[in-house]
């Protein structure tokens, strides 16, 4: 057993299509009222993972579910989700929410497909507004958020991988930070930022 397994022993649970399903019900109408965006989805396509599916070869130990709250593929319109999950219920629904978010996303700004999802403005856009729409609801609607967050950081500690942990996280926590700060979350600012030019948007998110 590798030691972030033994670290979170006995704390996984098993997610099921139908939990996400139900989950993206009452999420939806949630969404649309804090983004101000619309979608339609009527039947989403769902695909639950045995493994660990983060798609970084710049962080090859962080291939563990635990890591993955989830993703939105948008070629292939698919949700992802582990199956072994590490959390508790409306840890799960913030997931939920963050990836529906993309979705959304997607569906309000088709043209967005044509960046590549490693331009950093774009990045910082796309996850920091995730972020910011599916925790002003996770406040609002499931605030009692548990999961394996403690065990993480010992695990990344012990690995000397705390520093590159952070990094790879700060497009949703400073992408978040900025769209507070500098917008206060104002719906219709932020939805413009979308059709920015990658110029534009690096001046907005400091990355110049
Ligand atoms: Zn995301």
């Amino acid at each position: 057993m590798n030691r972030l397994d033994e670290l979170l022993m006995g704390q996984e649970r098993i997610i099921t299509k139908r939990n996400i399903t139900e989950d993206m019900h009452e999420l939806l109408p949630l969404i649309e009222e804090e983004s101000q965006l619309k979608a339609n989805l009527k039947k989403p396509n769902i695909k639950l993972l045995d493994k660990g599916l983060f798609f970084t070869y710049n962080y090859p130990l962080l291939n563990h579910p635990v890591f993955l709250g989830g993703k939105y593929g948008i070629k292939e319109n698919t949700f992802y989700f582990p199956r072994k999950f590490y959390g508790n219920e409306d840890y799960l629904k913030k997931c939920v929410a963050h990836e529906l978010v993309h979705y959304f996303q997607h569906f309000n700004f088709p043209e967005l497909r044509h960046h590549s999802k490693w331009e950093k403005p774009f990045k910082f856009l796309k996850e920091g507004d995730a972020e910011l729409v599916s925790n002003n609801i996770s406040k609002k609607y499931f605030s009692e958020i548990k999961w394996a967050r403690e065990e993480i950081r010992i695990f990344l500690e012990e690995c000397g991988l705390i520093e590159d942990y952070e990094e790879f996280g700060l497009p949703y926590t400073k992408g978040e930070e900025i769209l507070r700060e500098k917008f206060n979350g104002e719906r219709k600012s932020i939805n413009s930022l979308y059709t920015l030019s990658l110029k534009e948007l690096a001046e907005v998110f400091n990355l110049q």
